[in-house]
């Protein structure tokens, strides 16, 4: 048995994106890729809610629990001090993968739900008064929407939300018209979960700043799929999630500049987040830490630095690449298909393609699907106001990932086609 956690910083070592991926080698990575489901292959298509994992990350958690696992930040005995460093090594990872300044500026969530409700209800309650206006866009996660009209209505302010085109696109003009002198925060997603739209995110950021309006990024979508420099981008808050970039449910990083990270009041009160506690007077410990309150997801943070590492270990741009010739082979199959729309057709898109096809119901859609083996998501997607612009309730959305074949873009359009003949 060893005490030794896996500490090295794959992130850095990038191949060439010249290079094309062993899709079949990416494959292997995966356990959950070689079973079937009603019979068939397994063609997971999902991956916007979640993506599957790679050896690595769970061999990178079953090490920890089999070799080194304690409470971390608490004991000055061997196994505590080897959790302890595994723990802030993935923060090392994370402060790397998103080009942070510091690991100080890197925060351990649960997800990006729980570190954009962290930003509201610090420096959103903190910030916004009444007759303040909060903008977002009509392309959100209910996780961006939610959060922002909670601390709005606690204090009388208003939540706006600048337009999409009919591509799906925020129009730019009327974002601008909507950043005020009453905007305290621009709350937007740098991908969205439910068309794949890329936003001009480094071009708002600038918009927003040109009026002193701070910018959180909601990162949910873009981190497994979009190098993300937050220094380059200038944005003050960044949020993604673990399971999304191959790692585990349960966790994320709120990134934030130290500057207003310092000047934030805590999210919660508990262990970790102090330096001394008297009944007469609390004093809060330094960042990160102040906003990690208790016992933190220790295996997550560990599993996580191990997806950021295998992902480092392909690099972003590969992976973008391979997922934007699935993206082009799956616009063009689906665009032959009578009777379906494809909803978001955005220039700047990741490999996410939403539809509907007359006469099918993205839930019987969906049923069909899976008795294919096909994985896909049928609904709002959490994201009512996009489906509510379009029109339609829900959509059918296969959203793609790095382990994704042409083959299985082909098993696709061929149950689509099977449920067209069966209900339209
Ligand atoms: N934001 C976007 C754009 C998302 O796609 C999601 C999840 O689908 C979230 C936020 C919420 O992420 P989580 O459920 O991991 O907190």
């Amino acid at each position: 048995m060893s005490a030794s956690p896996d500490l090295r910083p794959a992130t850095e070592v990038r191949p060439s994106s010249a290079v094309a991926i062993d899709i079949s080698a990416v494959r292997r990575d995966f356990p959950i890729l070689s079973r079937q489901v009603h019979g068939r292959p397994l063609v997971y298509l999902d991956n916007a809610a979640s993506s599957q994992k790679p050896r690595a990350v769970i061999e990178a958690e079953r090490s920890l629990y089999e070799e080194y696992y304690a409470n971390v930040h608490r004991g000055v005995h061997t196994l505590s001090m080897a959790s302890t460093d595994a723990y802030e090594a993935a923060r090392s990872k994370a402060q790397r993968f998103l080009n942070a300044g510091s690991p100080r500026e890197i925060i351990f969530t649960r997800g990006t739900t729980e570190a954009i409700n962290l930003v509201a209800a610090t420096f959103g309650r903190s910030r916004v008064r009444a007759g303040d206006e909060v903008l977002v866009s009509g392309l959100e996660h209910h996780s961006n929407i939610v959060p922002w009209q909670m601390v709005c209505e606690e204090k009388g302010a208003r939540l706006r939300a600048a337009p999409i085109n009919d591509d799906g696109e925020i129009v730019l003009d009327e974002l601008a018209k909507r950043l005020t002198t009453r905007t305290r925060i621009l709350a937007l997603a740098h991908v969205s979960n439910a068309l794949g739209t890329v936003n001009p995110v480094a071009q708002i950021i600038e918009m927003a700043h040109a009026r002193g309006v701070p910018v959180l990024l909601d990162g949910a979508q873009a981190a497994p799929h979009v190098e993300v420099d937050v220094q380059a981008l200038g944005c003050d808050f960044y949020a993604f999630s673990g399971h999304k970039i191959y790692g585990p449910s349960g966790i994320g990083v709120l990134y934030g500049k130290a500057s207003l990270l310092e000047e934030m009041p805590p999210y919660q009160g508990g262990g970790d987040m102090i330096l001394s506690v008297s009944f007469e007077k609390t004093t809060y410990n330094e960042l990160p830490y102040k906003f990690e309150a208790g016992t933190p997801n220790i295996a997550g943070v560990v599993g996580l630095g191990a997806a950021l590492d295998w992902v480092g270990g392909i690099g972003l741009d590969r992976i973008a690449a391979h997922e934007h010739g699935l993206l082009e082979q799956g616009t063009r199959r689906l665009q032959e298909v009578p009777g379906l729309k494809i909803i978001g057709t955005a220039r700047d898109k990741v490999a996410v393609l939403s539809f509907v096809v007359e006469g099918v119901h993205p839930h019987d859609m969906g049923t069909v699907l899976d008795y294919e083996g096909v994985a896909v998501r049928t609904g709002h997607h959490c994201a009512q106001p996009v489906m509510e612009r379009f029109g339609v309730p829900a959509t059918t959305r296969a959203s793609l990932a790095v382990y994704n074949t042409k083959e299985e873009i082909d098993v696709l359009v061929e149950g689509i086609q099977k449920a067209r003949e069966m209900f339209a």
